[in-house]
């Protein structure tokens, strides 16, 4: 037999996670106790090197880049690309709520209770991004202040210049060591995405998913989309690359973000494939994937707008185009909010229902099946990141 690749490998994983999902259905405690731990040593060994990762290789990466006014204009492009596609993504969202009408014939479990998750100051948020100490930083995994960090330890190390010599050594060396921890890890992805399927497909069965099956079709129609048509026209025109070369290329990231539903979980993944696949140099990769796996989230911004005009059709209540338009603005806000991890967006939603004065009590319903839509979102998110990366570098290049 010819040896498959790895991409080829994790999605036999996948697959066949899925069969055994489904005869496990009737013993769904089974899933949990005996095949889950499989899942959750491939989700620690990932965690395990986030940080390191990040660190070495932003101080790298920013120390590499020749002047500090580069540096600046990859800055201002990045946030550009990450507002434009999501909010193109909230409105795809918003296409396919109106078209498919997810929410029409559906009524409400009456015991849902519901509290919005309060947005917190833009103040907050600007001030929150300076750690007072880089270490607790990093000792929480907290991403853009290890990015914050990062950048001025880089742009430092270059001014300094030859006495810094050694800590820029020490980091690429990290950084090296990093990479290769990755990639022993990816041996065993294959496992990790078989165990953590499982217990997910044996525990949301049919009779979960049914009743919500048009919100769930309309979602991943929405995210097919924004992955077919706006993904693949940016890498063919802006990425120079055929996007079917693409889409295979960064195919194991993709999987690895469908099983484990956390963009920041996948990160060490999505680093390896754009810099060893895509070839986006360690300058701009190592910037843009830790901050987009922060930020940038098409799937969730997507799927923030369905799932507003979800609610508002269970309940009978119609948006004005004004209203859309709002929800247009606070969902590619509340997308930049979410964190990284599994759920995440569902709470946000509760901002966006508010912004509009949509009822609370529809996100008990859509909790149900979250899973299932995280799946798809968190791919679509993370693939958005590895599009970005690779036109930036593109656009720069040329
Ligand atoms: N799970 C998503 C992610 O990590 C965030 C979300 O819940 O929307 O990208």
């Amino acid at each position: 037999m010819k040896k498959l690749g790895l991409a080829s490998r994790i999605l036999v994983g996948l697959l066949i996670g899925v069969v055994v999902g489904l005869i496990l259905q009737p013993f769904p405690q089974v899933a949990r106790t005996y095949i889950k731990p499989f899942g959750d040593l491939f989700l620690n060994l990932i965690r395990m090197i986030i940080v390191p990762l990040v660190l070495a290789s932003l101080v790298v990466g920013t120390a590499s880049v020749e002047n500090i006014r580069k540096l600046g204009r990859i800055g201002v492009k990045t946030i550009a690309y990450y507002l434009l596609t999501t909010a193109l993504a909230v409105v795809i969202g918003l296409i396919m709520g109106n078209l498919m009408q997810p929410g029409s014939g559906l009524t409400l479990p009456t015991d849902a209770k519901v509290t919005a998750a309060k947005p917190p100051s833009l103040v907050d948020v600007l001030l929150n991004l300076v750690p007072t100490n880089p270490i607790k930083a990093m000792v929480d995994a907290n991403m853009l202040q290890i990015i914050v960090f990062s950048i001025f330890l880089g742009i430092a190390i270059t001014l300094v210049g030859e006495r810094a010599k050694v800590l820029f050594n020490f980091f690429d060396g990290l950084a090296e060591a990093s990479y290769k921890i990755v990639r022993i890890i990816m041996w065993y992805a294959p496992i990790g995405v078989f165990a953590l399927i499982v217990p997910t497909v044996a525990t949301h069965g049919a009779k979960v998913l049914l009743p919500l099956l048009k919100l769930i079709i309309a979602l991943y129609i929405g995210l097919a989309i924004h992955a077919g048509v706006v993904y693949s026209l940016l890498v063919k025109t802006m990425g120079k690359m055929n996007p079917g070369e693409f889409f295979k290329k960064v195919s194991p990231a993709m999987l690895v973000a469908f099983t484990t539903c956390s963009s920041s979980a996948t990160l060490p993944i999505t680093m390896d494939v754009t810099e060893k696949e895509l070839n986006v140099p360690k300058s701009i990769s190592s910037f843009m994937l830790p901050l987009g796996a922060t930020i940038n989230m098409d799937g969730t911004a997507l799927y923030q707008g369905i799932c507003a005009l979800f609610v508002a059709q269970i309940f009978g209540i119609s948006l004005s185009f004004s209203q859309q338009l709002t929800i247009v603005l606070t969902a590619t806000l509340a997308s930049i909010g979410t964190a990284g991890v599994p759920g995440a967006g569902l709470i946000m939603l509760t901002m966006v229902l508010t912004s509009v004065g949509l009822p609370m009590e529809g996100i008990a319903l859509i909790a149900g099946v979250d899973r299932i839509l995280d799946m798809g979102r968190t791919c679509l998110n993370v693939t958005g990141d590895m599009v970005g990366a690779l036109v930036i570098h593109r656009t720069e290049k040329a």
